[in-house]
């Protein structure tokens, strides 16, 4: 069993320099964050690559969070798909993988309507990006106006031979703090997978905000993975990335300890 723990972003606010201070502190992957737009350039993604061939840290994308693949308007899921791409074409320079998304809203569909929808649109950016040796991950989404329950995320995931992402908060959010993580690890296909966790408030409508790591419930978690020697990736997306990132590897530890 393999599991790498990282952050959102670099701890040291630039993806280049951000490696070394990840494998300093003792922590292997790094999440790039596209959030407000692709605004790395080419040539920086190359010397990203570069760098990244010096240490072991494993990196991934998220792509830009302005992406409705299930928009009633042509332009914007072409502009969204096209967002997509670019954190692709990006991520393949660095070496990263998979670019997680989250992939979009129903708005007026039924949920059969907006998976078959998702599915074509999934299937466009998979012919642009074939042979990049780049895998996408549709993203489990929190809130319930989002597409995106594990299970459409999975189905997918299956139907598409694309990779995913489970983000822990946002099943937590849509389930209300009732969600049941076993099961829901028990319906993972086997290999590697690759995890977003943090602490979560939510409301009427689900995921509202991001909060540092409830250790309890994140030992409980890391328990599960242990149990079933899952290989995985966790990304810590608390708004203290770097500090919980290292509280989750010392639980693991712990745990190990003791097993
Ligand atoms: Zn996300």
């Amino acid at each position: 069993m393999a599991i790498r723990i990282g952050t959102a972003g670099s701890p040291t606010g630039s993806n280049l320099s951000g490696m070394s201070a990840l494998e300093a502190a003792g922590l292997h992957a790094m999440e790039v964050q596209f959030g407000r737009g692709v605004q790395m350039g080419s040539a920086l993604a190359e010397k990203i690559g570069e760098e990244r061939g010096r240490h072991d840290v494993a990196l991934s994308v998220h792509a830009p969070y302005y992406i409705n693949l299930l928009s009633q308007d042509d332009g914007k899921r072409e502009a969204s798909r096209a967002r997509i791409v670019e954190s692709c074409e990006r991520a393949r320079r660095m070496g990263a993988s998979p670019v997680v998304f989250h992939p979009g809203y129903y708005g007026e569909m039924n949920k059969d309507d907006a998976y078959e929808e998702m599915k074509k649109q999934i299937r466009l950016v998979l012919a642009e990006i074939k042979g990049w040796n780049v895998a996408i991950a549709p993203e489990n989404t929190g809130k319930d106006s989002q597409f995106g329950s594990v299970e459409e995320v999975l189905s997918l995931a299956k139907e598409l031979k694309t990779s995913f992402c489970i983000d822990i908060a946002h099943l937590r959010a849509k389930h209300r703090g009732n969600e049941d993580v076993k099961k829901m690890l028990d319906d993972l296909p086997s290999g590697h997978m690759h995890f977003q966790y943090s602490g979560v408030e939510w409301n009427a409508g689900g995921e509202k905000r991001h909060v540092p790591i409830d250790e309890k419930h994140f030992t409980a978690f890391a328990r599960e993975l242990i149990e079933r020697e899952t290989d995985a990736t966790i990304i810590c997306e608390s708004p203290d990335t770097l500090n919980d990132a290292l509280k989750m590897k010392r639980i693991f530890e712990r745990i190990d300890s003791t097993a």
